[in-house]
């Protein structure tokens, strides 16, 4: 399986740096060594954190090496703590923050050229949601508009809009109706993201065609997502 935590806006640079500390000592003893886990902290706390169990990568970067963008972080910034993983295409960068499909598959276009490892994000809202499933598929493919599907180090990760951080997470026959669906689509590594928990990790992992969780809230203290991981 594969974990990932995006901490969002939370979380300082001291916070990170004992929350990997409690990660690493339990991960050491516990983790199965089958299992992918990721980091996701916000940019000030990003730094040359090295481990074997576990990769930290960033919630977003411009797609640039350097230049003149102020408040940006580019690619010569990421180096610096060797990042080479990043979240493409959140909801809440294409929502709140306005991200186009067109600067989204940018960014990733930019990135992939770079060899990073992309987690790409996916979703529908609840209106969406309820025009059926043709509809639901129809608005997730048209997000991989300008994806170049076929990359080999990326994942997806399907986050109905409508479940994170709501506290409603998508039925077991909703994933598994879409991740059948998104599988024949594009043949990578699937993410289920939407109010993941320590109460449903384990009907949502069960799920054939989930190979992962990405995880917001219950991924900010170490114990709640550590008790994911080790479910
Ligand atoms: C997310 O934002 O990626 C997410 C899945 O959040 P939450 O787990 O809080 O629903």
């Amino acid at each position: 399986m594969i974990y990932a935590a995006n901490f969002k806006t939370n979380h300082t640079r001291q916070s990170t740096r004992e929350y990997l500390g409690k990660l690493q000592m339990k991960l050491l003893l516990d983790k199965n060594p089958n299992d992918e886990i990721y980091i996701f902290p916000p940019l000030t706390a990003l730094d040359e954190y090295n481990s074997s169990d576990f990769t930290v990568g960033t919630q977003n970067a411009y797609p640039f090496e350097s230049g003149a963008f102020t408040g940006e972080v580019g690619l010569e910034q990421l180096r610096e703590f060797n990042i080479d993983t990043i979240l493409i295409g959140h909801s809440e960068r294409r929502d709140i923050i306005g991200e186009s499909q067109e600067q989204v598959a940018k960014k990733f276009e930019f990135f992939k050229e770079q060899g990073f490892k992309i987690i790409y994000c996916i979703g529908e809202s609840l209106e969406v949601r309820e025009k059926g499933i043709e509809i639901v598929m129809e608005h997730l493919i048209s997000q991989f508009e300008g994806i170049d599907t076929t990359y080999e180090n990326f994942m997806v990760a399907y986050e109905p809009i409508w479940a994170i951080g709501t506290g409603r997470t998508a039925s077991v026959e909703e994933i598994t109706e879409t991740h059948n669906r998104l599988k024949k689509v594009v043949d990578r590594p699937l993410l289920y993201g939407g109010s993941v928990k320590g109460a449903n990790i384990a009907e949502i992992s069960a799920i054939e065609n989930v190979d992962g969780v990405l995880v917001g809230g219950a991924s900010l203290k170490s114990e709640t997502f550590l008790e994911l991981v080790l479910h």
